[in-house]
């Protein structure tokens, strides 16, 4: 059992004192948990002592919404997410078809959706370099995926398919399918023909992952969407030592077959508390509410502005939400709940409180993710009904997805009020944050940074936006530490004190004392997990 002794460092607890947080020198941890702190931690042997140089220590940051599987797939793909332009992609695209014959669907993900207008991508961009097999691009926001003729011909969309009740075809004037489809209604058909990623790929990306949010200072992730075949993957990794964080599934909950999922969902839960309980839980439900605005498929109370007949798209009729809601909240699952627009965040804080009526009283852990419009008459119902608002900070500037796609989509005043990280942590609810990966990085140093400023981060100097939104250094630190074990229901997870979780981040220096758009910059020395060195060293 490996003692490691960290000394001549600023510890930031976590734990609230008179005028700030309790602070000290030094601690001592193994992996049962932290074993001291100051003077006592001082006094113990140690296997591993480090002097930090007067470095800056805290509670290993969590990631509250994340996609490990996809993210650390991505790099396998055709690499189309730097790409600046569509010329660029295609480019990209075709060259890696060249390079892998024998990959008999070319993929890529994480493109950027503001390099087309309106987001409308087309599939002749794509047949002009690869005519002959199918390829299949999803964008960075991951409700909008590119592909061309092949890959139309393969699913048979044609001028007379009907549209999903649940996506869209996109359609030129004569009807035709133009190659982009938005939400999974449009295009699960082209990915339920795809060949399943095989084992070893699944290896490698969760390997990958590991690596990478290891280096982003994380020692635990809510993986957001885990569909069946994905449980397998991460049994996998666990067995082969692949993945050394800690994470918890989310169990993707589908509208149109809950409830023949319901009992497989506890299944899985068990399954996984037998083989892999020392690195992972199936505690929660994931459900979509809506889609994203970008695409104009958010759920909205108002209508759009670039499209006053559409409001969105809900994904769920309210009472079938509300049933199945109080469903997985009966069975002891967390629900999870992606709401996006005004009218599904309603619809969700319906849900998580039909739920609460119906079952009756008992501790819970739900959450609203993103929560990017919140009408004003549901700001202070996350406090009231106990419901954690997960919020993605890195989004909450003006870049090319919020100027060119969405305050058109929203007008200046809807756009004028989106993620009020300030307002509604200020009503008492809980707010925890995450990255998305691969919607945006997962480095927590970089969404805290926009937390605290809320301006761009690509030095063009945009911003601030909503200035009166932004939070304090150690606001957005609680936010990515004991906000998200909050949220994952750990008591002894997100704070530094004996007997706490021994998840430890080393930063090389104070993000406190650094100018604010300096802080994505600080180097993490340092990350362990349950008192093992995961990065670092
Ligand atoms: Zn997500």
């Amino acid at each position: 059992m490996a003692t490691t002794r960290i000394e001549n460092a600023v510890v930031w607890t976590g734990i609230p004192a008179a005028g700030g947080y309790v602070e000290s020198d030094a601690l001592a941890f193994d992996e049962r948990g932290i074993l001291a702190v100051g003077d006592a931690a001082r006094g113990l042997d140690a296997d591993v002592a480090i002097d930090a140089g007067g470095a800056f220590v805290c509670s290993a940051f969590r990631d509250g919404h994340v996609h490990p599987i996809a993210g650390g797939f991505e790099h396998q793909l055709a690499p189309v997410g730097d790409q600046r332009t569509v010329q660029g992609i295609a480019a990209a695209v075709g060259r890696w078809a060249v390079e892998h014959p024998e990959a008999e669907w070319v993929r890529g993900e994480g493109f950027d959706l503001a390099l087309a207008p309106g987001g409308i991508f087309r599939a002749e961009w794509l047949d002009a370099v690869v005519p002959d097999r199918p390829v299949v691009l999803r964008a960075s926001d991951y409700h909008t995926v590119w592909v061309n003729s092949e890959t139309l011909k393969r699913v048979g969309y044609t001028d007379r398919t009907p549209q999903p009740h649940d996506g869209e075809i996109v359609r030129d004037e004569a009807g035709h399918p133009v190659g982009t489809l938005r939400e999974w209604g449009a295009w699960r058909p082209v990915y339920d023909r795809m060949p399943a990623m095989t084992t070893r790929q699944a290896l490698a990306a969760l390997d990958h992952a590991s690596t990478t949010l290891a280096a982003s200072g994380l020692a635990w992730v809510q993986d957001a969407w885990v569909e069946p075949h994905d449980v397998d993957s991460w049994l996998a990794a666990v067995a082969a030592g692949v993945f050394r964080l800690r994470a918890d599934l989310g169990l993707w909950c589908d509208p149109n077959t809950w409830h023949g999922q319901l009992a497989h969902f506890s299944a899985t839960r068990d399954r996984v508390g037998v083989e892999a309980a020392h690195r992972l839980t199936a505690g929660t439900v994931k459900f979509f509410a809506d889609g994203v605005i970008e695409s104009g498929t958010g759920a909205m109370l108002e209508p759009y502005c670039d499209c006053p007949h559409s409001k969105g798209l809900a994904n769920w009729e309210p009472d079938e939400l509300n049933a199945a809601v109080a469903a997985v909240d009966a069975l002891g699952f967390a629900p999870h709940i992606h709401a996006i627009g005004d009218a599904a965040v309603r619809t969700a804080l319906d849900a998580i409180e039909f739920a609460a009526v119906v079952n009756g009283p008992k501790t819970r852990r739900p959450t609203i993710a993103h929560a990017q419009l919140v009408d004003d008459l549901d700001l202070r119902r996350f406090a009231e009904l106990g419901v954690i608002a997960n919020f993605e900070p890195y989004w909450a500037m003006h870049d090319s997805y919020q100027d060119e796609l969405t305050a058109p989509r929203l007008g200046p005043a809807r756009t004028g009020r989106q993620y009020m990280m300030r307002t509604i942590r200020d009503t008492g609810a809980v707010i925890s944050f995450g990255s998305d990966w691969p919607v945006s990085t997962c480095a927590p140093l970089a969404g805290i940074q926009v937390a605290v400023t809320r301006q761009a981060t690509d030095g063009s100097g945009r911003g601030p936006w909503m200035p009166e939104e932004r939070l304090t250094v150690e606001q957005a630190l609680l936010a990515y530490t004991s906000g998200v074990a909050f949220q994952a229901g750990d008591g002894r997870g997100g704070v530094i004190r004996p007997g706490s979780r021994a998840d430890v981040v080393l930063l090389e220096r104070d993000p406190r004392r650094v100018r604010p758009l300096e802080i994505e910059g600080i180097e993490v020395l340092g990350t362990w997990c349950d008192g093992d060195r995961v990065h670092g060293g």
